[in-house]
């Protein structure tokens, strides 16, 4: 198993009241799996994969990353697997826009303590596979969104990573681009990259070979019915007298103005 999510719990805490953002997650996503989460807007989705990414640690439930317990590490070691391990791309790519491609995608080594000559000869393989081998002294600022989202997969991949977490990669391109970007990932998957893809577009999960859902933090089905290990308990159909999920206090109330999207 490459990861797997144990109930996890994530609650943020605004000013006194405790704001539920993830409840109850359970989730497992085995090796060379390309794995697609769709939600609305506010559901929970980069907070569930700033937890995969080890960006951020949940409130309470089990992390293990290819069976070793993430909540039991330190800052260091954590910061250690999101290096080595673990390959990021965002919907606003990142990217250091007075640095070319090359020392874009060349970064994580420099981190990571490899030599001069040796990361820029990575970076460049790397932009190659994402088929900016042309591109590689090209600022950001020289490149389209397309060719900047394939710099910030190349900096993703450079260090061979188990995994590739994205974040609505395609949120910030148009549908051509969107495509090509679906392209890579597909290729990436098919070389053995595991692949888990946050998104909200129908046609863009459906690159992907399986596809989750989260609304308002849980893991429902495609019809949107909770998914637990466990057997619902009695009716829980909308206004049911035994819903076993009761009126939390603590659910927040939206602010005027603010924006909950819901
Ligand atoms: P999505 O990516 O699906 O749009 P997010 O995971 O970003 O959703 O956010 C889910 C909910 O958690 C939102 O209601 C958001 O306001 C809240 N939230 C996210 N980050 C924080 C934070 N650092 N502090 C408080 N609330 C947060
Ligand atoms: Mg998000």
């Amino acid at each position: 198993m490459m990861l797997e999510l144990r109930n996890i719990c994530k609650t943020y805490l605004q000013g006194r009241m405790e704001v539920p953002v993830l409840k109850d997650i359970s989730l497992s996503v085995e090796e060379g799996e390309y794995l697609a989460i769709m939600g609305p807007s506010g559901s929970g989705k980069t907070t569930l994969m700033n937890i995969i990414g080890c960006l951020d640690a949940p409130t309470s439930g089990a992390y293990l990353l290819e069976g070793e317990d993430i909540a039991g590490l330190g800052d260091s070691k954590m910061s250690d697997v999101r290096l080595h391990s673990i390959g990021f791309v965002f919907q606003s790519f990142y990217l250091l826009s007075r640095q070319s491609a090359q020392d874009n995608v060349a970064l994580p080594l420099l981190y990571a303590g490899v030599r001069r000559r040796e990361r820029q000869e990575m970076a460049r393989q790397a932009l190659e596979r994402v088929g900016l081998g042309d591109r590689t002294g090209f600022k950001p600022t020289q490149l389209s969104g397309g060719q900047c989202q394939r710099v910030a997969i190349a900096r993703a991949i450079v260090n061979s990573p188990k995994i590739l977490l994205a974040d609505e990669p395609t949120g910030a391109l148009d549908t051509k681009s969107g495509e090509q970007i679906m392209e890579i990932f597909q290729r990436l998957n098919e070389e053995g990259v595991t692949i888990v893809m946050i998104t909200h577009e129908p046609e863009i999960a459906a690159h992907a070979k399986r596809t989750l859902h989260i609304r308002d933090g849980r893991l429902v089905d495609a019809q949107g019915k909770p998914l637990t290990d466990s057997p619902p308990e009695g009716d829980v159909s909308e206004g049911s007298f035994g819903s076993p999920i009761p009126t939390e206090v603590t659910t927040p109330v939206p602010l005027p103005g603010q924006d909950t999207a819901l």
